[in-house]
């Protein structure tokens, strides 16, 4: 790394520093550039010298004269009194210091502010990379786990999953985290736990040397398989997947892994004792570390383990087979398990650990697997093979469900089937209330492989593409290359339709931190999503050249998050024109007449609406930020939930004096807030005159049919009466009303759901 870094900034010395357990020391741990007898021996104490300053202050320190600098220290070991500059940016892992990146300059230089900005960039990318290598390397080679005998492990072996024959009804029920909606019913089937190879008949080769070799094997075998599966998930729904196997390949190729995985195999002459011995050592070592970000770390660990492990086992391993309609329990929900298992015979999934928000959720959801996470004791309760039924909507699981439970899901899961059937089956059909007026319904997006959902449920665009995801996969800001790649896979397949990508939104509930940026008391009002652009010019220059490149190719506007004031707007367009005239020097091809749009989410913004509209060419309003600024509600505090009102009327106001402001312009005006997927909100919103509704891909077509039971002009009443209402109470209350009145509760698929929202608000 300090290689490749130092070459690539035109350094003459580049180090890395590391922070010590006790989190007050920092060791030179590699260096190009510096005495390298140094590497390991010179240490300073956070705060103390430069480098001890940048960690402290967790922003980078930059000095053309370093020598001068206050707090300047001299380490005679390394041979330093030859460097004149000096940049120093820290290494953050959620908001702590774990080491600082430096590079040094003979002549006496200064760095303009792009280029501590690319070296933040660079320290920012090796942050995580760091840190996963530095837990790797935290479990101890003389670890108690590794000195016992195989006999005492199989002791503590997970128990084998009993293979008893199912018996009668029990109605056993278990209730978790609904991930992924939909219902099914089948029968068990229980996914190996990663771990038991105890209970695996494993027979070693006659030598150590013997399965030593069938380990290294395996080893490489796994990296291989790694790289396909990267590579086929990518293709299949895009970049964003495929990162998740970085931190598996990490693993795989840490030498200390390796060379534990080796010594162990030595001693005990058995490759499958070996790999769970390591493997138990990792897990306990990770297990004491509470935080959400490092377990997910154990469970990728695990993965490689069960990987290697089957590598091992080859032929000598014949698992049961699948049957089609199972329900798969495991104990994590991995992202493996997509690759591995046979989708297509997958009903649905439950596991005992996790989260909505884990990696393996996530594709349950894209995938449209009913799931159930966070099912305590599910494992241990099943008997394989016996009957059982997952609600993915609402997190229930029955284990041998009696009869008549059985037919009430039946008729559920068809209700369900029907309904998402009817209303796909109208997807080609344009949203037009029942007098003619015409909405655009489009859907907001993150991930690629979000554009099937697009496409099953008819959605005209994206009316919002979210491209906070890339950054979060990456943990830091993603490479211009990577962007490019994502959002022109984006517009070519919905070319011709729009799609608006909005500029990065970090910050405030989306936070990072380890974005290498001071912390803030207020980050809601700090240095976030486009004044963190503003930052970051370099950073912001990338993503523009990413999404202009992107335009190209398909139907492609440019949205520009958090615009608060018109001198805001004016820095943005002016960084635009001057990216866009850099690709024209270059020849790089994009749409010259591409739209360049701002979200209206800062009460600001809908107060000079007009100002802002004759600036740019759409509006889009963003809800969300829109009523948390407005109403002075943390959008992401559980304590005040209840005062988070979109239908608040202050709220209605600003969106109705930016609906007019773009009318007088003659720019269109869409909605990519929440609220545009609330079915109470649809009268309003439509009797607001807004043009384009843009919801979660899955509410397109219930918002689509609520749009034709409307009147326009009933519509237009409503949003009369809601301006004029004092209450969001009153204006829920109107929504309400008006979809009985549409007679929406009658509706075949979606009017027992609506009843229910309904008679929540007439009945309060
Ligand atoms: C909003 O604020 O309403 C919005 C759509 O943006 P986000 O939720 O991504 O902040
Ligand atoms: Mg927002």
């Amino acid at each position: 790394m300090v290689d490749l870094v130092g070459k690539r900034l035109d350094a003459d010395a580049c180090s890395i520093y590391l922070v010590e357990a006790d989190l007050t020391r920092l060791t030179l741990s590699a260096t190009n550039g510096l005495n390298r007898d140094a590497v390991g021996v010179v240490q300073l104490p956070v705060g103390e010298g430069l480098v001890g300053l940048a960690a402290k202050q967790r922003s980078p320190v930059v000095s053309d004269d370093a020598q001068n600098h206050p707090h300047y220290k001299y380490f005679p070991e390394t041979g330093e009194e030859r460097f004149a500059s000096l940049v120093a940016a820290p290494l953050l892992m959620k908001g702590v210091t774990i080491g600082v990146l430096v590079i040094q300059t003979i002549e006496r230089r200064g760095f303009e502010p792009f280029e501590v900005e690319i070296f933040q960039t660079c320290a920012q990318l090796l942050s995580p990379v760091v840190m996963n290598a530095r837990l790797l390397s935290l479990v101890d080679e003389s670890d108690e786990v590794i000195q016992r005998s195989s006999d005492e492990l199989a002791s503590h072996g997970i128990p084998v999953a009993s293979v008893s024959e199912p018996r009668g009804e029990r109605n056993v029920e278990f209730r978790g985290v609904g991930t992924s909606r939909g219902i099914a019913i089948g029968r068990v089937y229980r996914l190996e736990n990663p771990l038991d190879l105890a209970e695996l008949e494993y027979e070693p080769r006659g030598s150590a040397d013997a399965e030593e070799a069938d380990l290294v094997q395996a080893l490489s075998m796994v990296r291989r398989d790694l790289d396909d599966n990267r590579e086929e998930l990518g293709d299949k729904y895009g970049p964003d997947f495929s990162a998740v196997f970085h931190t598996h390949i990490q693993i795989l190729e840490d030498k200390g892994f390796v060379a534990k995985l080796r010594q162990s195999v030595r001693e005990t002459g058995n490759a499958c004792v070996a790999l769970q011995q390591v493997l138990a050592a990792y897990r306990k070592t990770f297990g004491r570390i509470q935080d959400a970000y490092f377990q997910d770390r154990i469970m990728d660990i695990e993965d490689v383990g069960r990987r290697v492990m089957e590598q091992l086992l080859g032929d000598r391993h014949a698992r049961p087979t699948m049957e089609a309609g199972s329900i798969v329990v495991s104990d994590n929900l991995l992202p493996s398990h997509f690759s591995r298992l046979d989708i297509d015979r997958v009903a649905a999934i439950v596991s005992e650990h996790g989260g909505p928000t884990s990696h393996g959720s996530i594709f349950a959801r894209t995938l449209e697997i009913p799931a159930v996470t966070g099912v305590p004791g599910v494992s241990e309760a099943l008997r394989p093979g016996e009957l059982a039924i997952v609600d993915g909507g609402e997190g229930t699981i029955f284990l041998s469900p009696d009869e008549r439970l059985v037919a009430e899901y039946e008729r559920a899961r068809e209700r369900f089937e029907i309904a998402a059937e009817h209303l796909d089956a109208m997807r080609e059909m344009p949203a037009e209330t029942r007098d003619g007026l015409r909405i655009s319904l489009t859907a907001n997006c993150g991930l690629v492989s979000d554009l099937r959902l697009v496409e099953q449920h008819g959605a005209e665009g994206v009316g919002l593409f979210r491209t906070e995801m890339l950054a979060f996969a990456h943990r830091g800001f993603p490479e211009e290359e990577e962007q490019e790649q994502l959002y022109e896979k984006v517009a070519t397949f919905m070319a011709p339709r729009p799609v608006t990508i909005r500029t990065l939104d970090l910050g405030g509930d989306k936070d990072m931190a380890n974005l290498g940026l001071p912390s803030e008391d207020n980050p809601q009002l700090g240095c976030r999503s486009i004044r963190l652009s503003f930052r970051r010019p370099e950073t912001f220059r990338a993503q523009l050249r990413a999404i202009l490149r992107a335009s190209a190719k398909g139907n492609v506007r440019l949205l520009l998050p958090m615009i608060s004031s018109v001198d805001e707007l004016h820095q943005a367009k002016e960084i635009i024109s001057e990216t866009q005239e850099e690709m024209r020097r270059s020849g790089t091809p994009f749409d010259p007449d591409i739209p360049i749009g701002i979200m209206i989410e800062v009460p600001s913004a809908a107060l000079i609406a007009d100002a802002l509209a004759a600036e740019c060419d759409f509006f889009s309003v963003g809800t969300n930020d829109l009523t948390q600024y407005t109403l002075a509600v943390d959008r992401g505090n559980e304590h005040i939930g209840h005062l988070f009102e979109p239908l608040h009327p202050a709220v209605l106001a600003l969106i109705d004096t930016s609906v007019r402001a773009a009318s007088r312009a003659g720019i269109p005006i869409s909605i990519c807030g929440e609220i545009a997927s609330n079915p109470l909100a649809v009268p309003i919103l439509v009797g607001l005159r807004i043009g384009e509704l843009s919801s979660t891909p899955s509410a397109v077509p219930v918002v689509k049919e609520i749009v034709h039971a409307l009147d326009s002009g009933d519509a237009a009443e409503d949003a009369r009466a809601a301006r004029e209402a004092a209450t969001a109470r009153e204006v829920r209350r109107i929504g309400a009303e008006r979809l009985v009145e549409a007679g929406l509760l009658s509706h075949p698929d979606i009017g027992s759901w609506l009843e229910k929202i309904v008679r929540r608000e007439l009945d309060a």
